[in-house]
């Protein structure tokens, strides 16, 4: 995956993984290949442990109260899991940036991609544009890439859900 400068494909693969987890290497491979990832080494038992770390410890960050909380958090990650930036042409792509060291398994190119992507998201986009979904029995993770800046949910049909709930709720108000 090449980073795109506003961190939007990162945001939605780290999204996708923590609304369902990956249950094998495998699964995790494809999930990340589906995401446009290239994988160049084997995946193991002990990428699919690494990922399932590191998924609370990007949720944190979304959790984070503050902005201030919210990047100290962000920062720890990137200590953790990025690099200093570096061009490479590794691929056919063409020439591109890394901040990661080489050699990395999948869980470790996942983890600099994602830190790097939230951080560009935020600092493009604005440091409120994580979320969880305002369903109750929802409540995942969201990245949001809205003009407006306004997202609630997760997805349209959580939105929808809610929408029908509070009109059904004024409903029987109005018709007791
Ligand atoms: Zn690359
Ligand atoms: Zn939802």
């Amino acid at each position: 995956m090449q980073q795109n400068p506003y961190g939007e494909d990162p945001v939605r693969l780290i999204v996708e993984l923590a609304a369902a987890p990956p249950r094998t290497p495998e699964e995790f491979a494809e999930r990340c290949v589906a995401a446009g990832m290239a994988i160049d080494r084997p995946v193991g038992e002990e990428d699919l442990a690494e990922i399932l770390e590191f998924i609370p410890r990007w949720l944190a960050v979304v959790d984070a109260g503050t902005s201030e909380r919210r990047a100290a958090l962000l920062n720890e990650l990137l200590t953790i899991s990025s690099a200093h930036p570096r061009l490479t042409d590794h691929a056919d792509g063409g020439w591109h940036i890394h901040y990661r060291a080489d050699g990395l398994g999948l869980a470790g190119v996942v983890r600099a991609v994602v830190s790097v992507g939230t951080a560009l998201h935020l600092t493009s986009r604005g440091m409120d544009r994580l979320g969880r979904c305002a369903l109750a029995e929802c409540g995942r993770a969201y990245g949001d890439f809205t003009r407006g800046g306004r997202q609630r949910y997760c997805s349209h049909a959580c939105a929808n859900r809610d929408a029908v709930r509070r009109f059904r709720v004024r409903q029987a108000a109005q018709n007791p």
